[in-house]
Parts: structure tokens; sequence; C-alpha cells
């Protein structure tokens, strides 16, 4: 094996980039990057009952969007191809015939049916179902019988009674299994496909990896795996089982819970900036040590290291999600947060389709406006409601305030200076407060809450005199007519 680190992301692509796929792949990445090594992105595409392209695409997409390229792939090739199982199907053969020639693998006809009886036998007696090994020792002549009752045969892995199957994972330290707790698996489907843990042996070990980075939930398949490398007499890669993944209830992520967004999709859609979604997802599961949480891709790819995966399972914390990505959004280039804003303001029908100049300078001084408060792009929507609606929602606070003794006052003084301003500036509307200021002899919170409530219907917001700028002449006027005698 060469010294280079090689390392790979094998998803099964039947769906969407899932966020412990993304951590996956995003560590295989990060130590490729930190060692100039390898990174691999290939497909165990052999169930055939889904979309596998789109599965395709939408992962690597998913990948691209969060800042993560690869080394080799279906794209772009490379010198171990092809890189999806089902065009792998005849690398695979010679490996299947040479087991079967050295008596380490052999057909077995057993129906559907018959394992299913055989499963609940076993169950009913309280012991763990595994296969008997009825076909282990079948004749030539019971195969031929077999064969021409027209069953079509799987070919199982005979495994090595009495051993003890030890490795030192790279997270989880020293594991060992039984290999009498394993019975004889399937490795090639009747049809004549590889199972996983068949297929993922020769993958690995034809594109020369050298460290398996993957979810502790494949732990018990490692050692059906290491007996397939022994088998095979090639040498067995390095492991790391990096932890799962727990929603904040603290239970695994499943696939079918809905409280959290499980696909880096989502993410995008909402608009959350793709650095801070990939600095989240590497905390989950790796620190460098010390405090600091807020890493950019240079610096992740900079500090990783294997030895720093963690053992116990991560907690997907959508508040520290949320914390995170404010402050990215916060350092976000202006025009790129209007970018994400705009669709999402055209969804809510705030904004037309088209943006001529005056009104997209309008929009990127309201983001501009709110751009602090925002975790990702889709807030802007709620956040700047108020913009778009023919009158404000009045808060219960703001009610409370419009019907101070001081607002008649304020409220006509402040309606009357906006109606013969004719520029409105930003500027003209803070000459404007000083004026009704000293015209009512009100100023703080008596003078600025009135009026914010009135025109908004709130009385906490972003500046007021932006606020009021932005809403514009009219608006203004309008509302506060409701309030002007
Ligand atoms: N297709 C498997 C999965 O998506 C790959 C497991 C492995 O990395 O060996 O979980």
């Amino acid at each position: 094996m060469s010294d280079q680190v090689r390392v790979r992301y094998a998803p099964s692509p039947t769906g969407h980039l899932h966020l412990g796929g993304a951590r996956t792949a995003l560590y295989c990445y990060l130590l490729a990057r930190h060692t100039q090594g390898a990174f691999v992105v290939r497909f165990e595409d052999t169930d055939q009952t889904r979309h596998m392209e789109s599965g395709i695409q939408s992962q690597l997409e998913g990948l691209k969007w969060l800042g993560i390229d690869w080394d080799e792939s279906v794209d772009i090739g490379g010198p171990y191809g092809p890189y999806r199982q089902m065009e792998r199907l005849q690398l695979y053969q010679p490996f299947i015939d040479k087991l079967i020639e050295e008596g380490k693998a052999y057909p077995c006809y057993c129906s559907e049916e018959e394992l299913a009886q055989e499963r609940e036998k076993q169950e009913a007696r309280g012991e763990t179902p595994l296969y008997s090994g009825k076909c282990r020792h079948l004749t030539a002549g019971q195969r031929e019988r077999h064969r021409e009752e027209g069953r079509k045969a799987s070919i199982r892995f005979r495994v090595p009674e009495g051993l003890t199957i030890a490795f030192e994972d790279r997270v989880r330290g020293h594991v060992e299994f039984e290999s009498d707790g394993i019975g004889d698996f399937i490795i090639v489907r009747p049809d004549g496909i590889p199972m996983y843990n068949f297929a993922v042996v020769l993958d690995d070990h034809m594109m020369k990896i050298s460290l398996v980075i993957r979810g502790e939930e494949h732990l018990t398949n490692t050692p059906r795996q290491i007996l397939l490398y022994q088998a095979l007499g090639f040498d067995i890669p390095e492991f790391a089982h990096i932890s799962l993944i727990l929603n904040q209830d603290r239970k695994k992520m499943s696939k079918r819970d809905e409280s959290i967004m499980q696909f880096v999709e989502q993410y995008r859609d909402l608009g959350y900036l793709p650095e801070a979604l990939l600095n989240f997802i590497a905390l989950l599961g790796w620190s460098p040590g010390g405090e600091e949480e807020i890493f950019s891709k240079a610096e992740l790819i900079a500090n990783f290291s294997v030895d720093r995966l963690s053992k116990s399972p991560a907690v997907f914390d959508t508040d520290k999600l949320n914390w995170m990505s404010n402050l990215y959004m916060k350092n976000a280039d202006l025009n790129r947060v209007v970018e994400l804003a705009v669709p999402h303001l055209q969804k809510a029908g705030y904004i037309p389709e088209q943006l001529d100049a005056p009104l997209r300078q309008w929009v990127e001084s309201l983001v501009k406006l709110y751009q602090e408060q925002l975790s990702y792009a889709a807030e802007i929507v709620k956040l700047t409601e108020l913009f778009f609606k023919e009158e404000p929602e009045f808060e219960e606070e703001s009610k409370q305030i419009l019907s101070e003794e001081q607002v008649p006052a304020v409220l006509n003084s402040f309606y009357a200076g906006v109606r013969d301003d004719e520029d409105f500036t930003p500027e003209g509307i803070k000459q404007l407060l000083k004026h009704v200021q000293k015209e009512t002899g009100f100023k703080g919170k008596q003078l600025f809450m009135p009026i914010r409530a009135a025109v908004t219907g709130q009385t906490h917001g972003r500046d007021l005199d932006q606020t009021l700028y932005l809403l514009g002449k009219d608006k203004v006027l309008r509302r506060l007519s409701a309030f002007v005698r």
C-alpha cells in the first residue's frame, strides 16, 4: 500500500445529501487535504429500485455547495474507476470465482421462505438468528438438482469458526468480535449483484483506500469485512467509526424524524451560508481542543486530525447552528446576503421577479438594515413583513404605548413635518424628529416609541430613521394618519 492517505465517501445515492453523510465526507475531505492525500467519492448504487441518477447528482451538488471537492469520482474519473458499483460488476467476478474455488464461499439455494422459517424457529428458541449453514456441504449432485429445479443461488461467505476478529479503530480503540456470532453471510445476490459488505471490501482494496471513515452504525459490518480481506489475501485498511448524531432529545437522529432538517439541501434552500453549515458540521464529532468554535475551511484543514474525532455521540443543536450562522451572516458581503434574500422576498410576493435599479437599491438597503439579525436568508421575510403589509399588525405593547397621553401631540407634530418634507431623506428625518422634540417638549422613549409603534406596530426594531426612510413618505403618512386629528 502506498503511503498516501486515501479516503473515500461511499454513499448509496438513494436520496439527497444527509447531514451524517456530509459529515463523513467532510472528515474525509479534511484529512485528505491536511495530508495531501486523495479523497474519493464513489457510489454504492446497487439498490436498483431507486433513482440513482438524480441521487448521485444531488449528492455531488450538496458536497459542492458545502465547498467540498474531490479528487476522484464519477464526474472527473480517476485512476481506479469506474466510481459506481453497477459499472464495476465485471471487476468483482474474478474474486467471486476465486472464493468459490478455494472453498471460502459457496452457492446457497435456500429460498426466502425457507430462510424466514429458519429465522422464526431460532427466534422462538430465543436464539440470535444465524444462517444454519444448510447449503455449506451440498454435493455437486445436490447443486445440480437445485439448478434443475430452477432455483437461483446466492453466494455465501463461509465464516471461519472460533475466531476472534480484533482491530484497532482510530476512534473507538480496541474492538473485538467473535466469528461464531456471525452466520455465513450472502456476498452476491441471486441476481448476480454483490452485497454491500463484499463490494465495499473489493472497492476499498482496488481503490487503495488506506483509512475507512464511516458512521458507527457500520461497526458491526467491519468484522465481516475483515474476514473477507483475510480470505482474499488483501491488506486491511485502518478504520475510524465516527459517532452517531443525536437530535436535541438525545435520541438517534432517524431519517423519518421531522423535528430536524436532515438534508443539506434544506439548509441551502433556506439561505444558510455554506461555510457556516460546514463549520457547524465539522464540530459534530470533532474538535481541535480549546474554546474556539469558528473555523474557516482553511483552518479546519490545517487543524484536522483523526485523533481528535470524538467517541461520544454528537448532539445536533439547531440553536447553536443558528448562532454560528448568524456570526457568518453578519460578516458576509452585503451583495451575497442580498442575492440569498431576494428569492425569498420574491417567493413571499413582496417584490417582483424583475428588479429595476431603484428597487434593487431599496432592497439592498432593506437587507443591510436586517443583515445583523439573520441566521439564514429566509428569515428576511418575517423580519421585513412590516414594509410590505398595507397595515401593520399592532403588538399589545404598541397599543399600550399609543394610548399614552403625549401621543397625539407627538404624532400630530411628526405628521405635519413628514407631510411638508419634500425629500424625506434619513438626514431630513433626523432633523424632523429634533423638530418634534422641540415643538412638543417630549424626548427619548416618549418621542420615539409612539412613532415606531404607530408606523410599524412594534415597540422594537432596527434604526428608526432608516426604517422610516425605507418605508417611504406615503406609507409613513398613511400609517400616521390613523392617529392624527
Ligand atoms: N453505502 C454505505 C452507506 O451509505 C457506505 C458505508 C461505508 O462507508 O462503508 O452507509
